[in-house]
């Protein structure tokens, strides 16, 4: 593999002990695996405030920018509460989101067999789950304008928020949807409220035409977003693929989250459009929690959705699907194991620190590899 560069941000609170462990399974990966990744590394979030007054110094931004990846742990706390809205932890991750042009969030929502019993679903309805959720990440409601909050005079006020979607907004979501669907289970499912939104209709008729026009070997089906969130809970096995908006996809994508258990579990991945030259898309992976202020520096923090998102970068960016297997069969064996860190243990059930799971996670690395 020719060398590939990936820049490590690890952020605030418990970011930086995530990215202790993988840290340990990129130098597995280089030792180990045939595999040839440089590392450098940034600040962002309130470190970056602390160092540069900026949730992410231009610098970084270019370093960001050149590498094939970024890792990227978590920001935020209380110390930073106070600091001014434009450069607080979290504008960080936002203008890296804006200027990388991350327009396709992914999250996957796997359950592992042994946490089969620590879901709030019954074990025969979640047990095996694998479904993925491609979230449209830089439009629709949380961007368009006018946003605004209007005295009307009259001792009233009227909030505006715009949804707003161009064809090629959610042409180019649906083509990244109906490609993963072809590396997994070849089904999508495209869910809007077009019985009452025109971007819903827009929404419909152009993922529609974007199936028609070379993805007729992916099985379509169109579901209203409220319907799916309610399927999403009854059975969520019969979806592979889910594309919404961003609106729909961050509620639905926190649903199928809580299917598996624990935010300490869950990985994400976000893509931007695939460079016209070289055909590499930017990208940017990180766990879906935050920094965990409330457990920062004890040792507690579950590592596994931050090397969960490293396997994401192996399989999006580096096309190393069999590491990428490799490494989430690494993880699935710590837990077949018995091995939890505190978020995840049943009461009464021994528990492990952060590193305890990395070296866990690395040994079950050399075991699945020989
Ligand atoms: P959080 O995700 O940080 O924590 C919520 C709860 O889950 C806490 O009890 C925490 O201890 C637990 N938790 C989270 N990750 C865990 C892990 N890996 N292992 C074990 N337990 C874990 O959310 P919050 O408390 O609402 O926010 C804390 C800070 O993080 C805030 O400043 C918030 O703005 C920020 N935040 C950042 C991001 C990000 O960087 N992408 C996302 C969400 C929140």
């Amino acid at each position: 593999m020719a060398s590939q560069n990936l820049l490590l941000l690890p952020g605030d609170g418990i970011g930086p002990e995530i990215m202790l462990e993988v840290k340990k399974v990129i130098a597995w990966f280089n030792d180990k695996g045939g595999m040839s990744f440089e590392t450098d590394e940034g600040l962002v979030g309130g470190c970056a405030y602390d160092a540069h007054g900026q949730a992410i110094s231009d610098a970084d931004m270019a370093k960001a920018m050149a590498a094939d990846a970024v890792i990227f742990g978590a920001v935020g706390g209380p110390k930073w509460d106070d600091v001014s809205y434009d450069v607080r932890p979290e504008a960080g991750l936002l203008r890296l989101r804006k200027d990388m042009e991350l327009f396709a969030n992914l999250r996957p929502a796997i359950c592992y067999p042994a946490l089969a019993d620590a879901s709030s679903l019954k074990k025969d309805i979640i047990e095996g789950l694998d479904i993925l959720i491609v979230r449209e990440l830089t439009g629709g409601v949380y961007f368009g304008e006018p946003k605004e909050i209007r005295d009307l005079g009259n001792g009233q006020k009227r909030a505006v928020d715009t949804q707003v979607y161009d064809t090629y907004e959610i042409e180019r979501i649906s083509r990244v949807a109906f490609e993963l669907a072809r590396t997994r289970k070849n089904k999508v499912t495209s869910m809007e409220k077009r019985n009452v939104m025109k971007s819903g209709v827009l929404w419909n008729e152009v993922v529609t035409q974007t199936h028609a026009n070379g993805y007729q070997d992916v099985q379509l089906e169109h579901m209203l977003a409220d319907a799916g969130g309610m399927q999403l809970v009854r059975w969520p096995k019969q979806f592979d693929v889910i594309v919404t908006d961003n609106l729909f996809g961050d509620m639905l994508s926190d649903v199928a989250a809580m299917l598996t258990g624990s935010l300490g579990m869950l990985p994400s991945a976000s893509l931007g459009a695939p460079d016209e030259t070289t055909g590499k898309r930017k990208a940017l992976y990180e766990p879906v929690h935050g920094s965990a202020p409330d457990i920062a520096g004890t040792g507690a923090a579950n590592p596994i959705a931050m090397i969960a998102s490293f396997a994401m970068a192996l399989r999006y960016s580096f096309e190393q699907v069999a590491a990428a297997d490799m490494l989430d069969k690494a993880i699935a064996n710590a837990l077949d194991k018995g091995l939890r860190t505190k978020d995840i243990a049943a009461e009464g059930q021994a528990t492990i620190s952060t590193a305890e799971m990395g070296d866990a996670i690395l040994a079950e690395l050399d075991a699945v590899s020989a």
